[in-house]
Formats: C-alpha cells, structure tokens, sequence
C-alpha cells in the first residue's frame, strides 16, 4: 500500500495536518492548474503569490527530503493520474479544503484510488468545534465568540480567568481619525522582499498568460516562504502594533498601509498559524512594558476573533449563503471598479489604485469607501462578490462570503452584522484626507457638487426603510430622514437615479 499527499495551494503549512503524520518517503504532488485561475480575472500580484510560495514550498520539502512532484497544468486530473499511476499510489490523502466549491470539486473528482480527507488544522477553532459553539447560541455574536476563544485559549487572561485590563474591548481608544496636517503622521515603511529566481520567474509565467487578469504587476514585494512570513510579523510587532489600534481605521492619500500588520496572504496560506501570531503578541506584550494595551487586545481581536469567527460562520451557513441578497440589490458594478483612474471620487479612486498595484486595501477601506459605495448604490451582492475575490491577494471563497456578502452589504439579512455598514461622506471625511483632492463636496446632500456618498446614503434609506426600520440599531437614523424636507429628499431620489443609470 502507497499513500500519496497532495497538498493544495493554500496548505503550505509546516504543521500540515497529513504531512507531520506520514513518513518522508511519501509521495507529494503540487498543482498549478490553469483551469484554477480562468475562473475570475484574479490579481496578478495574487498569481504570484500563490504559485511562488507553492514552488518555494516544494523546495523546501525537496530539501527536506521528500519526493515532490510539482505539476503546470490544464487542470487538477490529468498530473493526479500520472502520479498515481507512477507512483504506485493506493490511497491519496488530502487536508480537507477550507473552501466549499474546491471542496466539492474534490467529492467528485474521478481517480483509480480512494481519497482520504482529513479534517483541516489551520485554524484556531475546527469546524466541529465552531459548529458546537454556533448551535448553543441564539445568535452568532463575534464579541461572545472572542470571549469564549480569549477563555478556550487563555489569551490576555489574569490568573483569576478574567480578562487583562478589566475589560474585554478597548475599542473606544481605538479608531482614531488621521492627523490630517501633521507630517509627522507617518507610519514605518511595510517590510517587502526583492524577488528571488524562482518568484522572477513565476512572474514571467502570469505576464505570459493567455488569460484575463487583474491589476499591476510592475513591483512584487511579498513574502512567499514561512521564514519571510515570520519576518513580516517580527516586523510588525516591533514597528506597528504599538500604534496600530489607535488608527486602525484610518485612511491617508499615499499612505498604503498604514500601521496594519499586512499578515492575511501569509495566514490564508497557511504560512503562518493563527496560534503563533496570538502568542507573538501576547509575548511581546509581557515582555515589553511600552505596549499600549488597546493595540495588542485590537490585533488579537482580529486574529482570533474576527478571522475565526468569519470562518466558522462560514463553516456553519447554509450553502445558499453565497446567493443571498436581503436587499434585492440588481445594479451592475460599474466599470470603474475594473479601472482606477475612472472613479469618479477621490476615495473611490485613491482604494482602487492601491488595490490594482499592491492587491491590498485595509479593512476601513474595503468596508467602509468600496463596500459601503456598493451597497449604497445598489449593486448586486454576488458582482461585488466576484470583483472583491479577483481583486485581493488574501481573497478565498471562505473570506469573501462573510465579508462581503454578510459584513459588507448585510445580504444576509443580519445573521453577521447588527446593522448595514452604510454611512455618507461625513464618515470618509472624518476618517480619511481623501475628501480635500475630490471634485465633489463631502457636506453636500444635493446640487451639483453633492457627494454621490450622501445622496445614495440618503437614498439608500429611504428605498430601504421599512426593511430597515426592523433593525433596532437604525431608529436614529431613520428619524434623521423623516425629519428631511419632502423637496430635498425628492432631489436626492432623482440624483440617486440618474447616478445609477447612467
Ligand atoms: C469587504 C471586505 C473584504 C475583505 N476581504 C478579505 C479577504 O479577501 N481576505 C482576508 O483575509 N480578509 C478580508 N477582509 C478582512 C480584512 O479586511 C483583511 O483581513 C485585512 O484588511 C488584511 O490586512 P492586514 O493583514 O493588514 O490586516 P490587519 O488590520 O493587520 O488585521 C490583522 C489580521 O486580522 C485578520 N482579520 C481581521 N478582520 C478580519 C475579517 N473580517 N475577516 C478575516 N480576517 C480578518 C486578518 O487575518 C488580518 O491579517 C475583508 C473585509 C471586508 C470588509
């Protein structure tokens, strides 16, 4: 009996839940199937990415001794079944995939041996475990989720198992507006690599290929092996995380990065655990005194709260999930999401850009400027969906149900979020310098000069309001609209419509 590892793109991990079980005489194959990426225009930066780190962890098995086959081709059965037969192979195992759709490519997948799955441990919480926790809850609220994971893992806990600082959220020290004025509002430069031979010539295959693609490829400064990874999070914890919960939110013209970590393509990769990012952080905060505490307990919020809990919802929706659209949103993304220099707005244009050179764009502003506009002007879920998961280098079926088609535009219907992030221009304004290089006026509701972030918001209430007013957390809201003059609201609906059509 032969078993065989096949180790998907996105199960690069050293703590592989098959690898560190089997002996390094086992065959592996690794596969880059162009069939994968002809699905959507992905990034290119995200080609990279994916098959370099893929390629330089082939190598690193090599050297470990392991017999690796690394597979270019067509799609996944053609290399599988000349590797079995090769090979000798009785079994093939699999770490079972975290996305639905690969999941059931795998179920049925045609091979002359059985296929093993077994469950997947690049997670802090497995999908059983969520699921147990899910079904003992009348609703899946994130914050009583981090605290039963902060208590499971006895993270920033105190030897009385309450939590460090009294409180479980320093949210209110958090969220900080930019110094918009102050030029010494500058963050420390991103750590980024040169590409080696083998990232250069990754690089050469996505230029040269014969489908769509999105965004730049000009400069590619990711990491794309574990030990970069742990560079890239050293870094950050010694040059952002002491800053990076006061202006999480913030968002400044030139400013790609800000104090954010950057770690979400290493741990969608597997590249990094999400345990040895919590402990990193939890150590340096015991170990240095300087940490200010609304940092760490902000970061750890993220990577053992959020990201778990989005998985897990994830895990536990229904199959539909991905189809939802509680607002019955039908317009077409505009062109311009395929195109930065054509948005109209200077927050459009500014996020747009970063994304097409880097991939990247931090959680204010893919929430709150690109998924905000979306859901305001009314596009469908599943478009926005598909341009979200093209256009991010940290993008997995996974990520993008529940932050886009659950946080970002509540399509869901508020399983995820207790109200739509929706919000005019007041809030970009407030939070970002994007405002002052903008054509239109971000305190203006109508005219000429109005924002299409404020007429849309506006507008988006009042198509929405008896939806809407069965949220309880949009009653302050919604009595700012009955009190708007019938003449203005009118005005508003009129530019809303000419907006959305043309
Ligand atoms: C519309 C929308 C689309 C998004 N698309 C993606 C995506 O494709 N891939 C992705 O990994 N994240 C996605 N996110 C979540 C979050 O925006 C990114 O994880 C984050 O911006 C990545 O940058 P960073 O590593 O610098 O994050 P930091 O701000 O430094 O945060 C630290 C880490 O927390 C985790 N995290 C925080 N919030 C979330 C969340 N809501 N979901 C998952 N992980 C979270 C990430 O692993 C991230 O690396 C999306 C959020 C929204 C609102």
């Amino acid at each position: 009996m032969t078993i065989g590892l096949w180790i998907l793109g996105d199960q690069l991990s050293h703590q592989h839940a098959v690898l560190t079980n089997l002996s390094p005489a086992t065959p592996i194959i690794l596969i880059e199937s162009l069939a994968h990426v002809r699905v959507r225009p992905y990034h290119q930066q995200k080609l990279v990415l994916v098959w370099s780190a893929m390629r330089h962890f082939a190598q690193t098995l090599q050297a470990q001794g392991w017999p690796v086959t690394y597979a270019e081709a067509e799609e996944f059965r053609s290399p599988l079944l000349a590797w079995i037969e090769a090979q000798q192979i009785t079994e093939l195992r699999v770490m079972a995939p975290i996305d639905k759709p690969f999941a059931q490519q795998l179920a049925t997948l045609e091979l002359p041996c059985p296929i093993t799955i077994v469950p997947n441990n690049q997670f802090l919480w497995s999908a059983e475990e969520f699921t147990q926790w899910a079904k003992s809850r009348k609703r899946l609220l994130m914050e009583d989720f981090y605290r039963a994971s902060r208590k499971r893992f006895n993270v920033l806990m105190d030897a009385g198992g309450q939590p460090i600082g009294g409180s479980w959220n320093f949210d209110k020290e958090n969220r900080k507006p930019p110094k918009k004025n102050d030029p010494t509002f500058q963050p420390p430069a991103p750590l980024w690599f040169e590409p080696d031979d083998l990232t250069q010539t990754v690089m050469q295959k996505v230029r040269d290929l014969d489908c769509p693609t999105y965004g730049r490829l000009d400069r590619f400064g990711w990491a794309v092996t574990r030990s970069q990874a742990q560079q890239v999070l050293a870094h950050f914890i010694t040059t952002r995380l002491a800053t990076f919960g006061p202006y999480e939110d913030a968002m400044v013209t030139g400013q790609d990065t800000l104090w954010h970590s950057l770690l979400s393509p290493y741990l969608n990769l597997g590249l990094l655990h999400p345990i040895e990012v919590v402990q990193a952080i939890e150590d340096a905060f015991h170990e240095q005194q300087d940490l200010p505490f609304n940092s760490v307990e902000g970061m750890i919020r993220q990577v053992m709260g959020w990201r778990e809990y989005m998985r897990g919802v994830y895990v536990y929706s229904a199959e539909n999930y991905g189809y939802s659209n509680w607002f019955g949103h039908q317009q077409p993304l505009p062109d311009f999401f395929w195109n930065a220099s054509q948005a109209p707005m200077n927050c459009l244009r500014q996020c747009l850009d970063q994304t097409e050179r880097l991939g990247y764009a931090h959680h204010i502003q893919r929430l709150m400027v690109l998924n905000n506009f979306t859901l305001i002007a009314g596009i469908a879920p599943q478009e926005i969906e598909q341009w979200f998961h093209a256009a991010y280098i940290d993008a997995y079926d996974w990520v993008m149900q529940t932050n886009v088609i659950g946080m970002g535009q509540y399509a869901d219907g508020g399983m995820l979020a207790s109200k739509p992030y929706a919000a005019s221009a007041n809030y970009i304004n407030k939070m970002s310098d994007y405002c002052k290089g903008c054509q239109f006026n971000p305190k203006v509701r109508v005219g000429e000069k109005a924002c299409p972030f404020n007429f849309l918001y506006w507008d988006f209430l009042d198509r929405h309001r008896k939806k809407l007013a069965q949220q309880g957390r949009m009653s302050f809201i919604l009595a700012n609209l009955d009190k708007m003059p019938e003449t203005e609201l009118e005005e508003i609906r009129q530019l809303a419509r000419t907006w959305q059509h043309g």
